[in-house]
């Protein structure tokens, strides 16, 4: 049979049912499995048979929508996480650890920011944040004996600053180190990071792939292409005896295609225990299948709202990759020609207050600390997440204080644009 299109894969990936089976991905709201004989559940422990003993470490609900996004993301295994947070923690812990040092884009979400910059750091892990637009040469120079992986973020979030995939995977594979690229934003509808070099790929399912504001979630993808045992130095957790699990080499044992998730599940999942629950698995899923048709929405009306702000006499600047005369148009034409996201960015001429006044006026699109669901919603960092700094601190993070986010959802565009209208005319 010919490879199933995506729209397919949303409804059709990962659970197969057998005669007689539910039709519907059934929810194991279950901790723990049970065994005939203690022989049958060493082997188990010991990763000789695959099955399930403790939903911490493994869930059918989960691992059945795991597989899904694997398949949508082109991948060859994927695991789930409680949050977007606690998959990007996972991906690079997996490979990094004290002593080690990452690369990673500086213009990526808050939250990854911070955990690379503040937490891990405390772990004993050093990052050095490059500019997404440096070049080649630049980049090369940025490596060093201990660098491990090379992080960035599709669209970055809330920047809207897209990454050069092609070129951080060229560097990095250079230097024998994987990329590891949070796709959270585009969704694969928009872009397979997989087929332009990266070698992992991350979500915050909380966003589009849920798309509902229902669950925060993660995921972790691996694309199976990376050659762990070529750079065994490297990564002595992948390629050499993990004794904390029976003395598996992960590498060996489960080759390419499975050695990065087995790791990740087997030592991380196990000691941090950051399980998604798999009644959020089930939602999550539900989110899928309805993925694609959602996002061609969600850009469209994003697109039409960056034309239509573009034209406003109070509006200042518009940020939205695919409006053409963009900084990344480019950049998002070549990774995602369909489409690239719901979120774009305005300023309000004025600042805070005008900002302010505006979103007051607002009647169908809510102010919200969330981007990437169904429901319109925006947000003012100045006023909201930022509010303690001043005009000048903001503008030293690269937020300035007139700034709104607009997640446009998947309402008709002509009410979201009245809405708009709206306030701009009575603000
Ligand atoms: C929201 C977000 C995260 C964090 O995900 P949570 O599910 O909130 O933990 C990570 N990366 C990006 C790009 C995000 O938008």
């Amino acid at each position: 049979m010919s490879k199933q299109k995506f729209e397919t894969v949303c409804i059709q990936g990962g659970y197969k049912p057998k005669n007689g089976e539910p039709r519907q991905v059934p929810i194991y709201q279950s901790t723990t499995f049970k065994y005939d004989t203690s022989e049958d559940m060493a082997k188990l422990f010991d990763l000789e048979a695959s099955g399930y003993f403790y939903t911490r470490l493994q869930n059918p609900t989960n691992d059945l929508v795991a597989a899904k996004i694997a398949e949508m993301e082109g991948g060859t295994a994927a695991m789930l996480t409680s949050s977007g947070q606690a998959a990007n923690f996972f991906a690079v812990f997996n490979l990094a650890n004290c002593g080690d040092h990452v690369i990673a884009s500086s213009t990526i979400y808050g939250g990854t920011f911070n955990l690379f910059a503040v937490t891990m750091k405390k772990m004993g892990i050093d990052f050095t944040f490059v500019d997404p637009y440096i070049s080649e040469e630049e980049l090369d120079k940025a490596f060093k004996p201990n660098t491990k992986c090379v992080f960035g973020e599709t669209i970055a979030n809330p920047a809207l600053v897209c990454f050069d995939i092609e070129k951080f995977a060229k560097v990095a594979h250079k230097h024998g180190v994987p990329l590891i690229v949070d796709n959270t934003f585009p969704t694969p509808f928009f872009c397979r990071p997989f087929e332009w070099g990266a070698d992992i790929v991350t979500h915050s399912t909380t966003k589009y792939l849920d798309g509902h504001g229902s669950g925060v979630g993660g995921c972790i993808v691996d694309s199976g292409k990376f050659d762990w045992m070529a750079h065994a130095d490297k990564f002595p957790g992948l390629c050499t005896p993990d004794d904390s699990y029976h003395g598996i080499t992960y590498a060996e044992k489960f080759g390419n295609a499975g050695a990065f998730i087995t790791k990740c599940t087997a030592q991380l999942m196990r000691d941090f225990g950051s399980i998604q629950s798999p009644q959020n698995a089930y939602y999550l899923n539900l989110g899928l299948e309805s993925l694609a048709v959602r996002m061609e929405r969600h850009a469209s009306n994003a697109l039409a709202m960056a034309e239509y702000l573009s034209k406003n006499d109070k509006v200042a600047w518009v940020k939205y990759p695919g409006l053409k005369g963009d900084k990344d148009y480019e950049l998002a034409q070549k990774y995602m020609p369909k489409g690239t996201c719901g979120v774009l960015s305005f300023g309000i001429k004025g600042g805070r207050k005008e900002a302010e006044a505006f979103m007051k006026q607002l009647k169908i699109i809510q102010i919200e600390t969330h981007v990437a669901d169904a429901k319109s919603c925006c947000l003012n960092p100045a006023t909201a997440t930022h509010r303690q700094l001043t005009d000048q601190q903001l503008r030293e993070c690269g937020i300035s204080p007139e700034l709104i986010r607009l997640s446009c959802g998947i309402e008709h565009i002509d009410d979201l644009i009245a809405d708009v209208q709206n306030a701009l005319d009575n603000m």
